[in-house]
């Protein structure tokens, strides 16, 4: 028993204290087939319990699972009775919520409160948002001009998904895949993080609780190389759903060209958020110091390329300090904490690395730049801003995913809409100004799936979300998040 598991739910603590295998249509497997993963506690380092690496074998057992639910129950489910079912697993996240945003705080080490407020409630929302489309997915009658015929179009699943997930928002991340692909009557394997296993292997409970038929949803455990080589390789899998890190969404988009699986990536970001001097200023500083401490800056969309027109450039700074001095650093399950640590050891290395270059080529700490004194153990990292810093050093140009902004200073609209745009990634971007053309104007020409303007990190269901360049392909959320679940098959009917 770790410090973590004394503070948890009795239900959470059981759950997270004993190993766990993979899902597969009704039940965890009897054995793990192979090795098994220490699921590491981030806040202290010591082992919180052992998940699978499924092996090959077992993940091909949950794809023909998934496959033989994708023939049987859940495909031929009629719509109104698929909406009832990821309404009902909607509710019962909903009642569970408490204890589920526990286990990616354990593991993740985000705090428990934003968990719940954020990570969980997002993950109802996709649920309850997909559930009305099941009953209007709708073909179309084609006016073809070649002769008397009727010719329909049909919007149908596309079978078996293979959807992968980051450690950062674990239960969030699988709901905004898990819903669509549901609901367009798909049948899923999901893999989570190796680092984040237990809130999928709940959610896989629940969902049978809710009613989705057995081999609906199943969850293999375990590392990319060993189990997502094998998921996504797989001949039954139709579609790979992935969000990560860029390095392995090009691995993944190469295997799906081979061998022609339909693919979607929502992978990294290096975000630039510019504030103009006309701008709310108290407002932009409280946003652009959120977004880049904010679950300790391993966030996709955060914004951690600060850029700041230079008459206000000090103001800011300072603004960012006293917003990182109020921060409570602590373990993610103490409801106190506001900030936890990083996800690992290998992770907190390379933020530390990113700072030390920064430092080599000349920028300098603003403030931060270390790891707490007083948490000597786990994974911590002070929130740090870096300013000095030229527009192609590695910390302004690479994603970070750890509490460091880079803050640098720009004289004209034309140098920041220009400087912004230097950037390999194109997920997100932010603008603060009080001037309506300009905000059109500039965030306009970001290069970003999604701009915010005098506002930072809003999320919904509704809204369509996804990079561009480097950031990835294809769109989570509304309709479009749908339509890559499904594809379209045409009859043509002669009615000579
Ligand atoms: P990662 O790429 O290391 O791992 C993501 C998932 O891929 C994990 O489940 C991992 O086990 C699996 N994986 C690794 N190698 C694989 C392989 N060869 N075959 C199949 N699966 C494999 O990413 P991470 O460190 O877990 O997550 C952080 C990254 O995710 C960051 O780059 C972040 O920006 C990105 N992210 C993007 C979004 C978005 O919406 N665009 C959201 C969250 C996170």
């Amino acid at each position: 028993m770790t410090e973590g598991h004394a503070v948890m739910l009795s239900g959470a603590r059981k759950f997270s204290s004993v190993a766990h295998t993979a899902f597969i249509g009704n039940r965890e497997a009897s054995e793990n087939g192979g090795q098994w993963i220490d699921s590491v506690d981030p806040a202290t380092g010591k082992t919180i319990t052992q998940i699978a690496d499924t092996p090959a074998a077992l993940v091909d057992q949950a794809v023909r699972t998934a496959h033989e639910a994708f023939l049987g129950p859940w495909g031929s489910m009629p719509p109104m009775a698929r909406e009832r079912v990821l309404h009902r697993l909607a509710d019962l996240i909903e009642a569970n919520a408490d204890e589920l945003a526990q286990y990616d705080a354990l593991e993740s080490g985000k705090p428990v409160t934003y968990v719940r407020a954020i990570d969980v409630s997002l993950a109802i929302e996709q649920f309850r948002y997909y559930a009305g489309w099941p009953s209007k997915i709708e073909g179309a009658t084609l006016p073809v001009e070649t002769g008397p015929s009727h010719v329909y179009t049909r919007r149908v699943p596309l079978g078996v998904v293979a959807a992968i997930t980051p450690w950062n928002f674990p239960l969030c991340q699988a709901a905004i895949k898990l819903a669509p692909a549901l609901a367009a009557g798909n049948t899923v394997v999901l893999k989570p993080s190796e680092l984040t296993s237990l809130s999928a292997l709940r959610l896989a409970e629940l969902a049978l609780e809710a009613g989705l038929p057995e081999g609906t949803l199943n969850v293999v455990t375990g590392t990319g190389a060993t189990t997502g080589e094998a998921l996504v390789t797989h001949p039954l899998v139709e579609k790979i759903s992935f969000t990560g890190s860029e390095a392995v969404g090009r691995q993944l988009a190469q295997r799906a060209g081979r061998d022609l699986k339909h693919l979607s990536l929502e992978l990294g970001g290096k975000n630039p958020h510019l504030i103009f001097r006309d701008a709310d200023l108290e407002k932009a500083i409280a946003a652009a110091a959120t977004t880049a401490f904010f679950y300790t800056g391993q966030v996709c969309f955060a914004g951690s390329r600060l850029l700041v027109e230079r008459s206000v450039l000090d103001e800011v700074v300072a603004g960012l300090e006293s917003h990182a001095r109020s921060l409570v650093l602590g373990p993610g399950l103490d409801p106190r904490s506001t900030v936890g640590p990083l996800s690992s050891a290998k992770q907190r290395d390379k933020v530390e690395g990113y700072v030390r270059g920064a430092l080599e080529a000349g920028a300098r700490v603003a403030f931060g730049g270390g790891r707490p004194a007083d948490l000597p153990d786990g994974y911590f990292h002070e929130p740090t801003a870096i300013v000095d810093a030229k527009d192609d050093d590695a910390v302004v140009t690479e994603e970070i995913f750890g509490p460091v902004v880079t803050v640098q200073p720009f004289d004209s609209v034309e140098e920041a809409v220009e400087r912004a745009g230097r950037t390999s990634y194109g997920l997100t971007a932010g603008v603060w100004t009080r001037d309506l053309s300009k905000a059109h104007a500039v965030s306009s020409r970001l290069p970003a799936g999604t701009t915010w303007v005098n506002t930072y990190g809003d999320f919904s269901a509704v809204a369509p979300w996804g990079g561009i360049r480097n950031s990835g392909l294809g769109r989570d959320c509304g309709a479009e998040g749908l339509d890559k679940f499904l594809q379209t098959r045409t009859t043509w009917m002669s009615l000579a």
